[in-house]
């Protein structure tokens, strides 16, 4: 069975010292044991050192991008080297707001999961429709040309988790519904098998993301095809502990 997921996206957000005290909570937080959770938080890049070792041991780091291919001449950017030199072990890749702040493509995201798995990261790999794609009915054309170009550069799915993250729910307050959820979430596992085969679709996690709280969670988390969750806001604050007991 798929073993519930919790990612913390701290995006562009927070000093040295609000870090700091965010992973103190963190780690002073009573929550279910490894066994039954994985949690990963993923701070802005100048801090995932500093975060890595005052972590406890069993939450683990997420970068939020990496370069597409080999370091080098690309000003700017971080390769999936350099994170695998530092330890780093999962990256957060096709995220909405680099897909549409950024302009970066689907080719461009799947390019990058590859590369990222092939270096040996693991990949919390991002899809979501926006409110006019919903509204005209293509929710799942758009969400399966985004997986669909991840699984035609990838063969083997083990260290990928699919993050379903609807673009107006995210940072919105407007949260999907369980039923919303679910049904989208059913639909990304229809298609991994159909695309990916059996295995593939009955243990890839699809984790939803978008104005998941302390109060919205376990309803979410209650639907068969909701893995768990990759949180924005509420990573920042005390609340995301009551969503990684949401676990259990
Ligand atoms: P919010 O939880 O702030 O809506 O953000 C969701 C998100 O984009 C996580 O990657």
């Amino acid at each position: 069975s798929r073993k519930f997921f919790v990612g913390g996206n701290w995006k562009c957000n927070g000093t040295i010292e609000e870090v700091k005290k965010i992973v103190t909570t963190l780690n002073e937080a009573e929550v279910p044991s490894e066994d039954d959770v994985e949690v990963v938080v993923s701070p802005p890049f100048v801090f995932l050192p500093v975060v890595k070792t005052i972590l406890r041991s069993d939450f683990s780091v997420a970068a939020q991008n990496c370069w597409a291919r080999k370091g080098g001449a690309f000003t700017g950017e971080v390769s999936a080297d350099m994170l695998i030199n530092l330890g780093i072990p999962w990256v957060i890749l096709g995220h909405s707001e680099r897909r549409l702040l950024l302009n970066e493509s689907n080719e461009f995201v799947g390019d990058k999961v590859s590369y990222a798995l092939a270096q040996g990261l693991k990949v919390i790999a991002c899809v979501g429709e926006t409110l006019e794609q919903r509204e005209s009915g293509s929710t799942m054309a758009v969400v399966a040309a985004q997986t669909k170009a991840i699984a035609e550069r990838v063969s083997n799915w083990s260290n990928i988790v699919l993050a379903y993250e609807p673009v107006w729910a995210i940072g919105t307050g407007k949260v999907a519904t369980p039923s919303q959820a679910q049904e989208v979430h059913f639909n990304l596992r229809k298609w991994l098998q159909d695309n990916a085969g059996a295995e593939v679709a009955l243990s890839t996690r699809i984790i939803y993301g978008g104005s998941v709280n302390g109060a919205n969670c376990r309803e979410l988390a209650a639907q068969p095809d909701v893995d768990g969750f990759l949180v924005g806001g509420a990573s920042l604050k005390p609340e995301f502990i009551d969503i990684i007991k949401s676990a259990t």
